[in-house]
């Protein structure tokens, strides 16, 4: 499934739209490799989120209410990051690519095709686009605990040796990582897991490092309204009380 423009749905009469259609990404020949979900059905819309966008990329509804990762995730921490943070990079990329051949590119061809060259602007914000996307998958109402039975649990096994393995390395590379960036876990080519850390809006897929299964935003707007300075207390309140295990299983090769 592909994070095409046309999948970037945002505002409220825009998904039902496109959900009642049925059709809005059947045919999209801008199609790539990102594995990040159509418009599905969106739980609420936060009160911080989003007039409609003006440009070829919309933002996509959350996955869940903004109250449904309380006390984890605030309400108020999740409505500006969405809202705010979230919606601020897709309008400074709807920008960018305005009249220009971007316009009509996948999110991931933009990013892609921007990573490593002069065009910084659009690639952070394109990337930035596709990281927040990924990353509020990530997290469910509820989640935490381990995975169930199935081929996450045996190569978290084969990877990492057991949970706590995995999640000592994760909480290693999200509270170590200097600045601002991500936290990842990713299966390489070989089907292996890795836990990786990136910077600013570098992630897996442009780098090439892994595909990505789960992220953890470790920006300060991700976590200062709620924890001040203590980004570990973040980090284990993620993976203790949202990391949503069975995103993770559903992106494996
Ligand atoms: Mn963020």
């Amino acid at each position: 499934m592909s994070l095409s423009r046309r999948d970037l749905v945002g505002s409220f009469a825009a998904v039902a739209a496109a959900t009642l259609a049925g059709t809005a990404h059947a045919g999209d020949k801008k199609q790539g490799t990102s594995p990040l979900p159509a418009s599905g059905t969106p739980a609420a819309a936060p009160a911080a989120a989003a007039a409609p966008a003006s440009g070829p990329f919309v933002l996509p509804a959350l996955p869940y209410a903004d109250t449904d990762l309380a006390p984890a995730i605030s309400q108020n921490t999740l409505a500006f990051h969405y809202g705010k943070h979230h919606q601020g990079y897709l309008n400074k990329l709807n920008e960018l690519v305005a009249g220009k051949e971007w316009a009509d590119k996948s999110l991931e061809a933009v990013m892609k095709g921007t990573y490593g060259t002069d065009k910084l602007p659009l690639y952070n914000n394109s990337a930035q686009v596709w990281n927040h996307t990924f990353y509020w998958q990530s997290m469910k109402k509820g989640g935490g605990g381990a995975p169930g039975p199935g081929k996450l649990s045996d190569a978290i096994k084969a990877s990492f040796g057991d949970g706590d393995g995995l999640k000592k390395e994760l909480t290693q590379a999200a509270v170590s990582n200097f600045g601002s960036g991500w936290a990842w876990l990713v299966q390489d080519a070989e089907g292996k897991l890795k836990v990786l850390k990136t910077s600013n809006a570098d992630n897996p897929v442009v780098m090439a490092t892994g595909r990505p299964l789960l992220t953890i935003d470790v920006w300060e707007h991700a976590y200062y309204l709620d924890y001040q300075n203590k980004r570990a207390e973040y980090v284990a309140a993620w993976l203790d009380k949202l990391v949503n295990w069975s995103w993770a299983e559903s992106q494996m090769a």
